[in-house]
């Protein structure tokens, strides 16, 4: 079986206090690289309207969103949920990315 549909086998333990403090360490430090990013992008873009710069910048957007809504998730509690099963995440999940929003048996192809 692919490990995306492998069930879980123990449930994941909450986060503590000091994960949490970690995760959004990282969250703040991927906001500000995503801002750096849109700044540089957006310069190029004014320099060169070129349809690469364009997806590259809405793609960059979307990384920033979706880091935002990490960050309104976590200030909500609902961080660290499913958003679709709303099983708790394992801590190693959220480490490698923070912003994930599924657990490993609900995420959806990545775009
Ligand atoms: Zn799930």
């Amino acid at each position: 079986m692919p490990l995306a549909y492998r069930p879980q086998t123990s449930a994941a333990e909450p986060l503590t206090s000091i994960q949490r403090v970690m995760l959004r360490d990282l969250l703040d430090a991927m906001w500000r690289e995503h801002v750096v990013d849109i700044t540089n992008l957006a310069v190029r873009f004014h320099e060169n309207e070129t349809p690469e710069v364009a997806a590259e910048l809405a793609a960059v957007r979307r990384r920033l969103v979706d880091v935002e809504s990490a960050m309104d998730r976590m200030d909500a509690r609902t961080y660290g949920h499913c958003d679709a099963c709303e099983r708790l995440i394992a801590f190693e999940h959220l480490e490698a990315r923070p912003s994930r929003r599924y657990c490993l048996q609900c995420q959806p192809p990545t775009r």
